[in-house]
């Protein structure tokens, strides 16, 4: 980026030379002259223009170049949990929360958390609103040594779900 912006520079004190120059040119009276002068002055405001958008896109590349590293960065912290879905994980290696969306990884590289949408195995990604069923949900304690809780509270979850379930079977039928 300080290369162009020292271009953008170099150019810009190019055209306060012209400037001076075209004040003096009248001097020579010569047609040709001032054609010339009107050649630099376009070619000059090109460069600069051509400079100016190649700062804007490297400025995003930029952007985007720290977004994907800030990605795989965290990706070497995503674990695998059930249904082969990757996660976001807990210092102690567990998986947590629900899974991370497969579409956005695989076509974006952007870690997106998928969101509940319904029931407790039912989520949708907030980004690209892929909808993933089913899915399960690592719940956090917030202790440290807290994995039986943790598995207590899953199996608990998963049987209110069986029996939703089996109270909607029931009703259904
Ligand atoms: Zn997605």
């Amino acid at each position: 980026m300080t290369e162009i912006g020292a271009g953008i520079t170099a150019v810009s004190h190019g055209m306060k030379v012209l400037a001076w120059l075209r004040q003096v040119d009248k001097n020579y009276d010569a047609a040709e002259f001032k054609l010339k002068i009107s050649e630099l002055a376009d070619a000059l405001y090109d460069a600069k223009d051509a400079l100016r958008q190649a700062n804007d896109r490297q400025s995003v590349d930029a952007a985007e170049i720290e977004r994907l590293k800030s990605n795989f960065k965290r990706k070497g912290e995503l674990v695998r949990g059930e249904g082969n879905y990757q996660y976001f994980s807990k210092p102690n290696g567990k998986p947590i929360g629900y899974p991370i969306c497969p579409r956005c990884v695989e076509l974006e590289c952007r870690m997106v958390e998928l969101k509940q949408s319904g029931y407790y195995n039912e989520a949708e990604c907030p980004v690209c609103s892929k909808s993933y069923n089913p899915v399960t949900c690592y719940y956090s304690d917030g202790s440290e040594d807290g994995d039986s809780d943790e598995k207590a509270r899953r199996k608990s979850s998963e049987q209110s779900a069986k029996i939703a379930e089996l109270g909607l079977k029931i009703n259904g039928s």
